[in-house]
């Protein structure tokens, strides 16, 4: 089988920040790295769930809701994956920085009804505060 993609890029050399990896069918792919591959910090499940619930709401409620095609979390727990229908890389940092400034003004996790998630119990909002703070200082080159 083909490597994909995100396989080939060298982890060794990844450091926080947000990376493009290309374009497919219009499709463009970002990676939305907020730790260190393979450094030993990690996002825990219970952050790393909440930061997809947060993100996926906030970013599907904006001014690029019509181009969102996918947002979800890396299994490594590295960082998400963030996809837009033809969105440049300016605007979707752009776009990447004023959703987690977003997430950081709501006081709770959207859909953690039972009804609405696979794994309602386990979300840290306060967690997935402090890694959205760390990853925008490091996007904001602070
Ligand atoms: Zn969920």
């Amino acid at each position: 089988m083909d490597t994909i993609k995100s396989f080939t890029l060298d982890h060794d050399e990844i450091v926080p920040g947000i990376y493009c990896l290309g374009e497919a069918n219009g499709v463009v792919t970002y990676d939305l790295r907020f730790k260190v591959p393979n450094g030993g910090d990690y996002l825990s499940y219970a952050a790393l769930h909440s930061i997809e619930h947060l993100f996926a709401t906030v970013i599907r409620n904006g001014p690029l809701k019509d181009k969102v095609v996918y947002f979800g979390p890396m299994g490594c727990r590295t960082g998400c994956y963030l996809l837009l229908y033809g969105v440049q890389e300016k605007e979707a940092k752009e776009a990447t920085v004023w959703a987690l400034e977003q997430c950081l003004l709501l006081d709770e996790v959207p859909g953690t009804e039972k009804k609405q998630c696979g794994n309602y119990l386990e979300h840290d909002l306060i967690g997935a505060k402090k890694e959205i703070q760390a990853y925008l200082a490091v996007l904001k080159g602070e």
